[in-house]
């Protein structure tokens, strides 16, 4: 690993075919990046080449895929989509999908008509079936007996006898090592499948720990990694709700304590750095604190606005997300229009264009070009836009228009070069403060953090809040 990096490690997320663009600009500026497996079963093709073009430049550090095995033990509901197929073969194609028995009564609700069919859609219908990666996934990860359970009731502890989590750890090691060499394992790519990368890092299994049941199963699920996957580069996932992590937190530590492996990568359930109250952010903050002074190397999966002030404080690594805000929810949120989002780099938050301007007015800064660069951000693109003052924070990042297909439509919709703008202004604002937090010491963090709170007069809770925590 880059010694500059001092072990530090900062992942982009790849979560869409649209951020291919971004990544591909700027992928090579990160330690490395990371897919969801979900994503990458549904494109394969498209990120192997990814990965094996920054491979071959020697850059980011690796790529790493995450097994996302949690969502098994979300509703089922959450793994279906709506597929169009010819009406003959609907209710098999479920049957089988699903593998369901030939009298399994199927739910009225999961057929249903096309809505205004084109010419070729007559003979089709919809149906609310098992997506396509998700049934893989299943069918990669577990033994049958629990692989049929996917998509038509959740996962749940009683599930797993010790034969169903070993063969499940050992199932999610080798999708992860094989994910890409895999795809080129036949006898015309004998030769170079030895060059061909296996992931940085194999992250253990994981669901979501809400009671100690839960907690119970996870550390079988660990104690089993441990001991299969005996190399370095693995590493613990820990997904908990924060109100878990509150109540337990040193039980939490002594059972990842307790097992080999020094690398954990946590995801906070329920936990918005900026929202918090300061019993969960001091939690979190703790948790970092203490896992460090037990020789772990703690990277948050999905890193807020906060986070980089960590690093002195123990944090080994965060992830980012290209396309949506700084903190995510176990159970997915669909839909929605999308809005032109800001981050604010010196208040560590994002906000929607509108919301941002009238922050900068309510708190009297950025009027002057000198002041905009000093007070919110100077990054290549605000340069680019912000010619005299807050004045062109608008014309710039918040442009928007009509739909096309509805020029009469009340909803405006943010045109694709500001959200461009404000894309590649969000990622380049999280690599300068990765940059200046992991070699930062914590006085640094504390000086910066009291600057922070001077030049604003509102909205700073967050921050004030985290400078009380890491003063005590
Ligand atoms: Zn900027």
């Amino acid at each position: 690993m880059d010694m500059e990096d001092n072990g530090k490690i900062f992942f982009l997320r790849i979560g869409s075919n649209k951020e291919k663009e971004y990544v591909k600009k700027m992928g090579a500026l990160f330690s490395g990046l990371l897919v969801k497996a979900n994503y990458f079963e549904a494109s394969p093709g498209m990120l192997s080449g990814i990965f094996l073009k920054f491979d071959s430049l020697k850059s980011p550090i690796g790529y790493i895929i995450d097994p996302v095995t949690y969502v098994f033990k979300l509703a089922p509901d959450y793994l279906h989509s709506w597929q169009k197929i010819n009406k003959d073969e609907a209710e098999e194609r479920i049957r089988s999908d699903l593998k369901l028995r030939k009298n399994d009564a199927l739910p009225n609700a999961w057929i249903r008509k096309i809505q205004n069919p084109t010419k070729k859609q007559k003979n089709k219908v919809e149906i609310f079936n098992i997506s396509k990666s998700y049934r893989h996934l299943a069918d990669r990860y577990f033994p049958d007996n629990v692989a049929n359970i996917a998509g038509n009731r959740s996962i749940n502890n009683s599930d797993f006898d010790d034969a169903t989590i070993s063969s499940f750890v050992e199932r999610v090691i080798s999708y992860q090592k094989e994910a890409i060499t895999g795809r080129y394992d036949t006898s015309r790519y004998s030769d170079f499948k030895d060059v061909i990368p296996e992931p940085i890092t194999i992250l253990s299994p994981y669901f979501l720990i809400e009671n100690h049941e839960d907690l119970d199963l996870m550390q079988k699920i660990w104690r089993e990694f441990d001991s299969q996957y005996k190399d370095e580069n693995g590493a613990l996932v820990l997904q908990c709700t924060i109100g878990f992590l509150e109540n337990n937190l040193n039980l939490l530590l002594d059972t990842l304590e307790s097992n080999q492996k020094s690398k954990i990568f946590f995801w906070i359930d329920g936990f918005d750095e900026e929202k918090a109250s300061d019993s969960h952010l001091g939690a979190y903050v703790e948790f970092v604190e203490k896992a460090f002074l037990r020789g772990k190397k703690v990277t948050n999966l999905y890193s807020g606005g906060l986070t980089p002030f960590l690093f002195p404080f123990g944090l080994t690594g965060m992830v980012n997300n290209i396309g949506y805000g700084l903190q995510r929810e176990a159970e997915p949120v669909r839909g929605g229009i999308p809005t032109a989002q800001f981050y604010i780099p010196t208040l560590h938050v994002r906000e929607q264009v509108l919301t941002s301007y009238d922050l900068f007015i309510k708190n009297d800064i950025g009027k002057t070009k000198e002041n905009f660069y000093k007070e919110i951000c100077s990054c290549p693109i605000c340069r680019e836009g912000i010619k005299s003052g807050v004045k062109d924070f608008i014309p710039f990042y918040g442009s928007v228009d009509y739909p096309k297909t509805n020029p009469d439509s009340l909803k405006k919709y943010p045109t694709p070069v500001a959200l461009k703008r404000c894309t590649y202004h969000f990622i380049l604002s999280r690599l300068t403060e990765y940059k200046w937090a992991k070699n930062a010491s914590k006085q640094d963090v504390i000086e910066r953090i009291k600057e922070e709170t001077t030049i604003w007069k509102t909205n700073k809770s967050h921050l004030e809040k985290i400078q009380a925590i890491l003063k005590l």
